[in-house]
């Protein structure tokens, strides 16, 4: 767990998510709530704010209306949390939450390295597993980019899925989302039509050769 000092909050965010997204390091991958409690001041220090595990927390009862769908909730009350707190040179850094260090010790576990023992839930082993978990989905930004040209070209939903899933492939990166969050993010409108298709792509390619242009200038 990357427990050094960040030049910015976001810099160290961004390495506490990867190495909470990787299966490979510690046993398991989990989702981190980011600023799930806001900041909090301190007189002599910077901000702080605490970072949580996503199953921490119970479940709030729902009214006693029967719903067709049953929801069910991921919550545990899970206690792994961080504090990360701005040092006086404006620097940030990460480091565990009293409950969560107790913990630790309990367990006669060093600091830092293990610090995936203190949940109180399996952790995902591998992409399909993270993929269950929506929160731990996402569209990386070239994907994010060309499912919104290629639904404006009028592309339907399962043809852009395939489409940046073959691009995936070809780019040997994983796949971290589902058809269903592109139907979440670009409707349901669009029809299948092979014409349509083409069309986004040469689309897809003209943007590419501008881009690319644009970065030869
Ligand atoms: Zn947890």
């Amino acid at each position: 767990m990357p427990l050094e000092y960040f030049p910015t909050e976001k810099d160290l965010l961004t390495a506490l998510n990867a190495w909470a997204d990787d299966e490979s390091r510690d046993g398991g991958a989990f989702k981190i709530l980011t600023g799930s409690s806001g900041t909090r001041p301190l007189k002599s220090k910077g901000t702080r704010r605490l970072l949580c595990c996503d199953r921490s927390g119970t479940r709030k009862p729902r009214s006693a209306t029967i719903r067709l769908r049953q929801r069910t909730s991921k919550k545990c009350a899970c206690k792994w949390a961080i504090w990360i707190e701005e040092s006086c040179d404006g620097r940030v850094v990460a480091e565990p939450s009293v409950a969560a260090l107790k913990e630790l010790n309990d367990k006669g576990v060093p600091n830092g390295e293990s610090f995936h023992l203190v949940h109180n839930h399996d952790l995902y082993q591998n992409t399909l597993e993270k993929n269950t978990n929506h929160a731990m989905r996402y569209l990386a930004q070239w994907q994010q980019e060309t499912a919104e040209l290629l639904a404006n070209a009028g592309l339907s939903i399962p043809n852009i899925f395939s489409f940046l899933s073959s691009k995936c492939k070809e780019r040997n990166e994983e796949i971290r989302f589902s058809q269903d969050d592109l139907y979440n993010q670009f409707g349901r409108g669009s029809q299948t039509k092979t014409a349509q298709m083409y069309y986004g792509i040469c689309m897809l390619v003209t943007h590419q050769m501008r881009r690319s242009r644009l970065n030869f200038i």
